[in-house]
């Protein structure tokens, strides 16, 4: 495997609580990898602490280097609930963000910026919504003006926390055939989910987590009853249709 993403021995600790414990992991380019896990296991924070926006212990390489050094070629795509939608900013504005952030906050963005939030808005359906206010969007196009952004950042690596959750079916559509595209560019993507089910079939790989790296396999080898019980503390009741695990293990 050609490595692009190393994380080795990560730990966090909140006011002395641990939320991740020695997670290491090693992610290929080109790789498609579902970060799953219940509530609370960590895996917002596990993306927060890959990109050094929460302290840590051990080390996120990047291509060998440091990712905290290389956050250009890094999109972070935060998840839904921790964004301030009252925020008065426009959807072009949000999908051109990270390339403000890269120029420098107080220059204009280049004309070659410009284009490239363009090209990226139009590929996710969005471009005639882009002078709306991103709080007057449905939360499927407010997903998508995120990932836009992470497009028109052309980064190598993309952290995408719950992109699934409350949206629409085009977005869903639209966002997997961008996510197959960005696999065959060879651009790795993280993406969290607490969906359960045979979406998870989706991804190359599945992690599972829960404050420690629980598994770390093809979906088919994580998708286990142990893995699960390990996970989530209680067993599974197949009977049940309503149970999140229902449809796990037919
Ligand atoms: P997940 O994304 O898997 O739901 P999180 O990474 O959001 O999990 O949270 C992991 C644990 O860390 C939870 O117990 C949560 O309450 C706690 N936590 C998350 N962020 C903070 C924070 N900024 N300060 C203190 N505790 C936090
Ligand atoms: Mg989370």
């Amino acid at each position: 495997m050609d490595v692009m993403l190393e994380v080795q021995n990560l730990s966090v600790n909140y006011r002395g609580r641990q939320a991740l414990e020695d997670v290491s992991l090693a992610l290929g380019a080109g790789e498609l990898v579902g970060l799953i896990g219940p509530n609370g296991a960590g895996k917002s924070t596990l993306l927060q602490a890959m990109l050094g926006l929460v302290p840590c212990r051990g080390q996120v390489l990047f291509q060998g280097a440091p990712l905290r050094r290389q956050r250009r070629s890094v999109a972070y795509v935060p998840q839904r609930s921790r964004i301030d939608w009252d925020y008065p900013i426009t959807a072009g504005q949000v999908a051109t963000m990270a390339q403000s952030a890269l120029a420098g906050w107080f220059r204009q963005p280049s004309q070659q910026a410009r284009q490239r939030v363009t090209v990226a808005l139009e590929r996710v359906d969005l471009l005639h919504l882009c002078d709306r206010p991103i709080g007057q969007l449905s939360g499927g196009q407010q997903q998508r003006v995120f990932l836009a952004r992470a497009l028109a950042q052309g980064a190598d690596l993309l952290l995408l926390d719950e992109p699934f959750t409350g949206i629409d079916k085009k977005t869903e559509a639209l966002m997997l055939g961008i996510f197959t595209e960005l696999q065959a560019e060879g651009k790795t993507m993280v993406v969290c989910s607490h969906e359960w089910g045979n979406a998870l079939n989706r991804y190359d790989r599945l992690l599972l987590l829960n404050r420690r790296l629980l598994a770390n396999d093809t979906p088919s080898a994580v998708m286990t009853f142990d893995n699960i019980q390990q996970a989530y503390g209680q067993g599974p009741q197949l009977s049940d249709s309503t149970s999140p695990y229902a449809d796990f293990f037919c």
